[in-house]
């Protein structure tokens, strides 16, 4: 397995990481995830320009040009040789003694890791389950940081419920999934939380904005970004998560009963099929 730290390429088994990182000590620190399909990031300027957003509301400072950052994901995929796959990067305010305020003139750690990514293909055509729980994360849920307690005891809690995604609940409201976006369909409307500058309480998913700014309009649906209780979500007609490493995988089940006829929904097919499209010219597959 292989992997960089600040653009110099490393086994991901040697042990690389400070003990007084403080993105180890601290969680202070941001990341992100892009696909590789066909040899090929997809949608890579996007997941930067989010990487230098979140790093800004962090105050930890940007070290890396978008140039540099984008050639180190060239880098991985071609000494990887991998061609479908995802490349996990994360930036740290860096190494210094252990203390809560910011260190003086420390400089940011850059890691970075590729790794083959399997097709979810039984998902994306099946469907899956999902489970309400409740939501315990931090209120800036739009900066993508590397705490994500919240995040695993949700997912674990529906993995153990037998359900593929936790599907997060603050107050009143769904917010999102535990690494994914949820929309709901009802009377061939789109529903979906709202993202930041409106809301603090989700994360700005890439996923979540090509479907909005692009899918939807190409495909003449309306969408609402708007919170819904987990009771309108229950008598929807249909829903799906979307993410990254998920894409599109539509949800045919709620806390156990099913989400309109129980089937994947022709409207959910669409913007699938639709996303697919997309991966294909941006990727040249
Ligand atoms: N919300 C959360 C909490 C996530 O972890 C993810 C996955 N990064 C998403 C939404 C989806 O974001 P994206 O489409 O950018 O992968």
């Amino acid at each position: 397995p292989i992997g960089l730290v600040d653009g110099r390429l490393v086994d991901l088994n040697e042990n690389v990481v400070s003990m007084e990182d403080r993105g180890y000590q601290f969680g202070d620190g941001i990341y992100e995830v892009t696909r590789v399909y066909n040899g090929r990031c997809f949608a890579l300027k996007q997941h930067m320009d989010r990487a230098y957003r979140s790093l800004r509301e962090l105050r930890i400072p940007a070290t890396y040009t978008f140039d540099e950052l984008k050639s180190f994901h060239e880098l991985l995929i071609k000494e990887s040789g991998i061609t479908e796959g995802a490349i996990y990067m994360q930036i740290t305010r860096g190494v210094a003694p252990r203390a809560h305020g910011f260190p003086e003139n420390v400089v940011p750690r850059l890691t970075m890791s590729i790794r083959p990514a399997a097709a979810n293909t039984a998902l994306k055509e099946g469907g899956a389950k999902g489970l309400f729980v409740p939501d315990e994360r931090w209120l800036r849920c739009d900066i993508k940081s590397i705490n994500l307690l919240g995040n695993i005891l949700g997912k674990q809690r529906a993995k153990e419920a037998g359900c593929f995604e936790g599907l997060q609940v603050r107050g009143e409201y769904v917010t999102e999934g535990t690494s994914s976006n949820f929309f709901v369909i009802k009377d061939d409307v789109l529903w979906t939380h709202p993202a930041h500058p409106v809301s603090n309480l989700i994360l700005k998913g890439i996923t979540r904005t090509i479907i909005i700014e692009e899918i939807l309009p190409s495909l003449g649906l309306t969408v609402v970004e708007k919170p819904f209780t987990p009771a309108f979500a229950k008598s929807a007609d249909e829903a799906f998560i979307s993410g990254t490493n998920s894409e599109i995988i539509p949800i045919i089940s709620l806390d156990g009963a099913p989400v309109g006829s129980g089937q994947v929904g022709p409207i959910t097919r669409k913007i699938q099929a639709a996303y697919e499209a997309i991966i294909d010219r941006e990727c040249g597959r």
